[in-house]
């Protein structure tokens, strides 16, 4: 019996050659550049905010999760993650009003068969992140992930497999079709019949937004390029007394009516327009919508890969498939090293290890494509 994970499948659909050295070697850098736990650590955070609506409860359990993988940390990179913690779920919480969702499951791993016919005795297994219900009763499933770069998120909701294969499995399940993980043990989940409306992205930028900066000649900076938003610059114009006759939006609450001849208008209004009710740069949430025959479609397709994943294992078929994507590899310098006729051995035992908890870090290490 096998269990496959989206995340796994993904990887092997994009680079068998990371496939194996991830997924069948279970591989992982000694020192990756940045530490993968922290995903893992605002997971943790999100997930029990989720559960509790309590701020300082979410925000003490991340910061012991952290305290407790970070430990081997040297000081200060532990220092600067725990203050990208503290600026992170404090921006996080003031984003989102989530009073109205109603969460049903955080953390639900589950399993399901793939198709009916599907002769082997493989599954499709992953972990929804957060299953609730909104302010007008649909249900969603959530995926929260840190990332680097939005831009990707955004087109992958249209159309990206992973998604629509992870749709496919939790309507499965929703509908009594599978098995969720208790306490280690696999049993069947009764379900609900219910109809999921989507999947929501719920993006975190890795880095968070800054306060406008200050010029020395005086005024604050209209520079595009520095990581902001419109409150920070509103509270740093306040701050500064360069607030002028700007209005409070007597029809929207939080918003502001800027005159055109404010001297901050343009840039103001370049800040607006980056953000709306599903985020900003910093932080936003995507919908993706798939339609039932597009589920059994990818359901139909995963039989295929499956059967690809099988052969590439029995045959040693594990074929390279250079890319852009090949910068951000963790994989890289073995693959590199074996493609060059380096010295693969001495690289794989020097700078790779065995994964120690690949279940438990795979949901949040994966939170770049690459
Ligand atoms: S470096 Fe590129 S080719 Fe090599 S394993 Fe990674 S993704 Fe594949």
């Amino acid at each position: 019996m096998k269990m496959r994970r989206g995340s796994e499948i993904s990887t092997f659909q994009a680079c068998r050659r990371k496939w194996k050295y991830e997924w069948i070697d279970n591989l992982v850098l000694i020192r990756p550049s940045t530490p993968k736990f922290f995903g893992t650590v605002m997971h943790k955070f999100i997930q029990v905010l989720n559960e509790t609506r309590d701020w300082d409860n979410a925000f003490a359990t991340g910061e012991e999760l952290m305290r407790e993988k970070g430990k081997e940390l040297d000081p200060a990179t532990y220092q600067e993650l725990a203050e990208l913690y503290a600026t992170l779920t404090i921006d996080y919480h003031k984003m989102w009003d989530d009073s109205k969702r109603k969460t049903l499951f955080t953390e639900l791993t589950f399993r399901v068969r793939i198709t009916d016919t599907y002769p082997t005795d493989d599954w499709y297994t992953g972990t929804v992140d957060h299953i609730f219900l909104d302010e007008h009763g649909m249900l969603w499933i959530e995926d929260h992930k840190n990332v680097k770069r939005m831009d990707s998120y955004i087109t992958a909701a249209q159309n990206d497999a992973q998604i629509t294969r992870y749709l496919g499995a939790v309507t499965l399940l929703l509908n009594g079709q599978g098995e969720i993980l208790v306490n280690g043990k696999w049993e069947p989940f009764t379900g609900g019949n219910n109809r999921i409306e989507g999947l929501v992205y719920n993006l975190l930028s890795k880095s968070p937004a800054h306060p406008p900066k200050k010029l020395s000649k005086g005024g604050l900076s209209v520079d595009k390029s520095q990581r902001t938003t419109f409150a920070l610059y509103i509270e740093a114009l306040k701050e500064h007394g360069l607030f002028g006759n700007i209005q409070p939006d007597p029809e929207h609450e939080g918003h502001y009516l800027i005159p055109s001849d404010h001297p901050y208008h343009d840039f103001l209004v370049m800040l607006s327009e980056q953000e709306g009710p599903d985020g900003n740069r910093f932080f936003k949430r995507i919908k993706a919508r798939r339609t039932p025959q597009e589920l059994q479609t990818a359901f139909n397709e995963m039989e295929d890969i499956f059967d690809d994943m099988d052969r590439a294992e029995r045959e040693q078929r594990f074929y390279r498939n250079p890319t852009h994507n090949c910068n951000t590899c963790d994989m890289r310098h073995l693959c590199f090293a074996e493609a060059s006729g380096e010295n693969a051995t001495y690289i794989r035992q020097t700078m790779y290890m065995t994964n120690p908890d690949r279940v438990e870090d795979d949901e949040d290490a994966d939170t770049e494509s690459s």
